[in-house]
């Protein structure tokens, strides 16, 4: 059993604590009465937990975590972003739920679509 395709990412930003208060109350309603999304949720804190113990995690070097920095503020280099690593995640998860549901969005802090698309008030047509 598998967990909706629909709720995989949200189950995720569950756990992480990512979701406003509405959406946290809806998801883990569905948790209770969906045996796959409900496994699925068991399955990542179990993953977690076993990440959380001591001795298996390790620190990134100084060097690697200058160059993923770098990586991801390349991606998201928008001025207003104040954080670019969360502008990244942001647009990363917005995409994918693009492509889940085949879906077309225009996301404002995207560098390739601020680029392409007309910008407020210039109505997109
Ligand atoms: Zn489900």
């Amino acid at each position: 059993m598998s967990a909706c395709a629909d709720k995989s990412l949200l189950l995720n930003a569950l756990l992480d604590g990512e979701l406003d208060a509405g959406n946290a109350l809806a998801c883990e309603e569905h948790v209770k009465v969906c045996a796959g999304c409900e496994e699925e949720l068991r399955s990542l804190r179990e993953q977690r937990a076993l990440l959380a113990a001591p001795g298996v995690r390790h620190a990134a070097s100084n060097a690697l975590r200058a160059r993923v920095r770098a990586a991801l503020e390349a991606e998201a280099t928008m001025p207003l972003d104040t954080d670019p690593i969360q502008a990244a995640r942001s647009i990363q998860r917005l995409k994918a739920i693009r492509d889940m549901h085949e879906a077309t969005i225009w996301i404002s802090h995207d560098p390739e679509d601020w680029a392409e698309l007309p910008h407020a008030p210039t109505p997109i047509e």
